[in-house]
């Protein structure tokens, strides 16, 4: 298949760490931190550490949404759909994360609210449109790559005139999350960056390229297939040992330096940044997420409602904030795979197939003796 099979050569890999063998500097440690869990997953999906010499190791990091959407969020949709009226439509792997007291919105499902699980924004929209009888909230997460999606939900919202319909937006950007993690002292020491797909071929590369030479940090841009990974890889450990900070873009056949300049215009016409937004093991980090803009009003569920804003403490057994800020693995938490596995997540790491447990606990390379 185009694209696909070309990018999982095992032959090609095999070539590709050994080149990376080749150039690690004996004694030199590269600490490269993917910060998608798209890469996050690849890697335990590929077991694509087993090919890098010890110096390398990666580190998961913040960029699964659903990962780092912190609890009191999701108190906040739980409220929303306990409200008179209230439908709340959310993708399915959002409907599982814990919230207060173990509390989730599929519990709250089972217990009678009407929550729905949809595929896309459309979805909610067309669930509207059916039911006019209904309040309908589209509970939206997601990076640079999903917020378009809702923009256009929004803008279709109002020429329809759907008075019934309505967005909690909790949409987060990337770059402001990487500088946050380069700035913080509560986060991993990192020598470079694995820089997301999907979220790069709407902003392109260029708003990379300020943290890059402000923290002195290489970023590579890499497609989710293994042998993006492993190329990404290399053109890290090259920049690192020839001690330049630039943003790279392996992810050539899709991302361009200026990205997806239609989708950019439409966000910005709808969204606007919040001042600051907390994240799931980052805390509070300015800048770094989107409200609905006042010309979309009447379709903000923050507006609508008095949705509460709240800061609720991580369960203290559960590791999901240490693991997001790189400072911990999957396997170092105490409840990985005992307490807590996809069937019973305790925390949001463990829900998401680009959460860095449940990619760990469902490839179960852990079992034959993690040392990375
Ligand atoms: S294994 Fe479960 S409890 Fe531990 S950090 Fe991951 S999600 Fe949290």
């Amino acid at each position: 298949m185009k694209y696909i099979d070309e990018f999982r050569n095992g032959e090609v890999a095999r070539g590709l760490a050994k080149a990376i063998a080749a150039e690690v500097e004996p004694g030199r440690a590269y600490r490269l931190m993917e910060f998608c869990g798209g890469h996050t997953h690849a890697i335990s999906r590929y077991g694509l550490e087993d090919l890098l010499p010890d110096g390398i190791r990666m580190i998961h990091g913040p960029g699964c949404p659903v990962c780092v959407l912190p609890i009191g969020r999701i108190d906040a949709a739980l409220w929303l759909a306990a409200q008179p009226g209230v439908t709340l439509c959310s993708y399915g792997d959002m409907l599982r994360v814990p919230g207060s007291e173990r509390r989730s919105l599929l519990k709250a499902k089972a217990a009678g609210a009407d929550i729905r699980m949809v595929q896309s924004t459309q979805d909610a929209l067309a669930l509207a449109q059916k039911r006019p009888d209904r309040q309908v909230v589209f509970f939206a997460i997601g990076f640079e790559t999903t917020t378009p999606p809702s923009a256009v939900a929004l803008k279709q919202a109002q020429a329809l005139g759907l008075a019934n319909f309505s967005m909690f937006s909790n949409h987060v950007l990337t770059p402001p999350a990487i500088a946050h993690i380069l700035d913080s002292d509560e986060t991993v020491k990192l020598d470079g960056f694995v820089g997301p797909a999907h979220v790069s071929t709407v902003i392109g590369s260029r708003p990379y390229e300020g943290a890059a030479a402000h923290y002195n940090k290489p970023v590579v841009i890499a497609g989710f297939e293994p042998l993006d990974v492993l190329q990404a890889v290399l053109m890290l450990v090259r920049q690192v040992n020839q001690g330049r900070a630039e943003v790279e873009n392996e992810f050539a056949r899709a991302v361009t330096r200026d990205g997806n300049l239609k989708a950019q215009a439409l966000v910005a016409e709808v969204f606007e940044l919040r001042p600051w937004f907390e994240w799931r093991g980052l805390g509070r980090v300015a800048d770094s997420a989107l409200a609905i803009r006042p010309e979309f009003a009447a379709f903000d569920a923050e507006r609508r409602w008095p949705v509460p804003d709240i800061s609720v403490a991580d369960n203290p057994a559960c590791d999901c904030g240490a693991i997001l800020r790189g400072l911990k693995r999957p396997v170092e938490c105490r409840l990985f795979g005992t307490v807590c596995t996809p069937d019973n997540p305790m925390g949001s790491c463990m829900v998401s197939a680009e959460g860095a447990c449940a990619a760990h606990w469902t490839y179960g390379r852990f079992r034959e003796g993690e040392t990375r």
